[in-house]
């Protein structure tokens, strides 16, 4: 069930104090971080948008990112089946480990996610130099060159899919989605407006 300001007594802090809560990147599905709520830390996420947890090593209120600024914006809260434990869905900003690391389960990405951490290689790439990166390359040159690249790319998968070549069918659907994501970058649209879209098509 989701959880808004008005119903957050749906919550069974009776069963115990201190519930665990899941903290989950919004736009890339990976989890962040887990840690613990009362009651005032759940109320405290939602009056500030940052998630706060009571800490029990501080014994107090923390709201994540209070000295680092690495906070957690927060998008959704749901409570599970029988309201005994959180997820949170949320916006980070920088890492969420205290160790430098996206994820404190630093090593944990599920499958897909990859795709959120390409975008963000991309992007990091668009100021880089050209002689040493591909991607680079691709932004110093005029727009109209990774607009052919997705036509071509484009035709290379039809092609692919046509001669029933399962192999390069893989690897040209692999150099689109890539060349799709420059292109996407260069016009200032995220993966993530591409996905909301898809998914009010499908409401
Ligand atoms: P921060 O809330 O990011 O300003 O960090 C403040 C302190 O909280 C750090 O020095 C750590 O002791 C602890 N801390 C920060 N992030 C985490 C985390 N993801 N998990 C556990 N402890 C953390
Ligand atoms: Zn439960
Ligand atoms: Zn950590
Ligand atoms: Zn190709």
């Amino acid at each position: 069930m989701q959880l808004d300001p008005s119903n957050l007594d749906s919550v069974d802090f009776e069963k115990a104090e201190l519930i665990p809560a899941i903290v989950q990147d919004y736009a890339t599905g990976v989890i962040l971080m887990q840690g613990f709520m009362n009651k005032d830390a759940l109320q405290t996420t939602f009056e500030k948008g940052l998630i706060t947890f009571y800490s029990r090593s501080k014994s107090r209120l923390w709201t994540k990112g209070e000295s680092s600024n690495n906070v957690l914006r927060l998008v959704e809260a749901h409570t599970d089946c029988d309201f005994d434990s959180i997820l949170l869905l949320a916006n980070p900003e920088g890492p969420t480990c205290h160790l430098g690391t996206q994820s404190c389960f630093a090593d944990a990405q599920p499958e897909l996610a990859f795709l959120g951490t390409l975008e963000k290689v991309i992007s990091e790439r668009k100021n880089a130099d050209p002689n040493e990166s591909y991607t680079a390359s691709l932004f110093a040159k005029d727009l109209s060159r990774s607009c052919q690249k997705v036509g071509e790319e484009g035709v290379e998968v039809a092609l692919a899919a046509m001669k029933q070549d399962k192999e390069e069918l893989l690897n040209e659907s692999a150099d689109l989605i890539y060349h799709l994501l420059v292109l996407l970058q260069r016009s200032d649209i995220s993966l993530s407006q591409v996905v909301d879209t898809l998914a009010k098509r499908h409401q």
